[in-house]
């Protein structure tokens, strides 16, 4: 079913979802349901699965000849979202992303998720490989998350890189985007994010899922700004509650975000990285009770794979 229409059922109460990571390479399935199964109480209609691009790694030659070769680290996101999708019968939703795929490639990616029976995508652009200093993208790929979006809106209605197809075969995802409360960290101002962002909406993006945060402020004025700016569509929060001190670090370098000076004393003062996670857990749990009350049609979770911390949140919520 489409997020939209599970957001519609709801009636105004507020869902509980949740997103996680192909597993490793080499290790079987089991992890991602062992990671799943705890959190199934709280009757997820959606679990998102995220895509990571494909790295480089610089192969040696007897010759002396360095060979730049890709590879990946991952089972495919996609066979991760038929895994979850066949045993939990719930919607997975698959993140799309432009890098490491050439538009014909994107495409096939789309036409094998339709016949999997899959109805959402999340459209993104990307994060830079690792080995990159800024995100390059694949030479006849999609440069934008916009970009991509017009490709599935595209295949939507009919229309296909290479030919027009019957109206029995169009395709029919609903499709989301990211928003960033704080501003994408690439974006000149604020103003000029939002620009890109309601381009996105008008093309045809039905829902928006914010990047984690930890001032229900930052969200409550980015779902302000996006009505004020003629964005309409459901504004689910992302969220991660802090679950060790190295994180007062890591998340707002990797994420470019603030973290709360009551928060960062809060932790800065606990004794253990047990007492951090509790710090961190009541901290969310509080969000997400602002949350609820202002009407957020999910709770989104970023799990990374550890369904611990988001059990006892969505305990004390849901
Ligand atoms: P875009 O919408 O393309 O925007 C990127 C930047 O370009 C922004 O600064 C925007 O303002 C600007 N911009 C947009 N359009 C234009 C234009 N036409 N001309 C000039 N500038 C423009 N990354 C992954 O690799 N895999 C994932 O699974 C993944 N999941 C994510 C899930 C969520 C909920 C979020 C919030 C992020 C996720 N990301 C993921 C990270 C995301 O890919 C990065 O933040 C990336 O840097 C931007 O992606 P985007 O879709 O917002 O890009």
């Amino acid at each position: 079913m489409k997020i939209t229409d599970h957001i519609k059922n709801a009636q105004g109460k507020t869902l509980f979802s949740f997103e996680l990571l192909p597993p490793m390479k080499g290790q079987g399935i089991q992890g991602i349901f062992d990671a799943i199964d705890p959190l199934m109480e709280f009757n997820p209609p959606f679990i998102d699965v995220t895509y990571l691009r494909e790295d480089y790694i610089y192969k040696q030659h007897a010759s002396g000849l360095l060979e730049k070769v890709s590879y990946r680290k991952r089972p495919s996101t996609v066979a991760t979202c038929a895994a979850i999708m066949n045993k939990y019968k719930v919607d997975a939703v698959p993140h799309l992303i432009c890098g490491g795929f050439t538009k014909d490639e994107t495409e096939n990616a789309l036409i094998d998720l339709q016949f999997l029976g899959i109805d959402n995508v999340l459209v993104l652009r990307g994060d830079a490989r690792r080995s990159d200093a800024s995100f390059i993208p694949t030479p006849d790929g999609h440069a934008y998350a916009s970009e991509l979006l017009q490709h599935v809106v595209d295949m939507n209605n009919g229309k296909y890189l290479h030919e027009h197809i019957d109206n029995s075969e169009k395709t029919d995802f609903c499709i989301g985007i990211a928003g960033y409360p704080e501003k994408h960290f690439e974006a000149p101002n604020l103003q000029t994010d939002f620009k890109y962002l309601k381009h996105k909406v008008d093309l045809g993006a039905e829902f928006i899922v914010t990047q984690m945060f930890f001032d229900v402020n930052a969200y409550k004025t980015f779902v302000e700004k996006c009505r004020e700016n003629g964005i309409n569509v459901p504004v689910i929060p992302g969220l991660k509650p802090i679950t060790s001190s190295k994180q007062l670090i890591s998340l707002p370098k990797t994420f470019h975000l603030d973290i709360p000076m009551e928060l960062s004393e809060a932790i800065t003062a606990c004794s253990s990285e047990a007492d951090v996670r509790e710090v961190g857990i009541e901290w969310m749990i509080e969000q997400c009770k602002q949350l609820k009350a202002l009407g957020a049609p999910v709770l989104h979770f970023y799990t990374m794979g550890k369904s611990g911390p988001t059990k006892k949140i969505a305990q004390a919520i849901f």
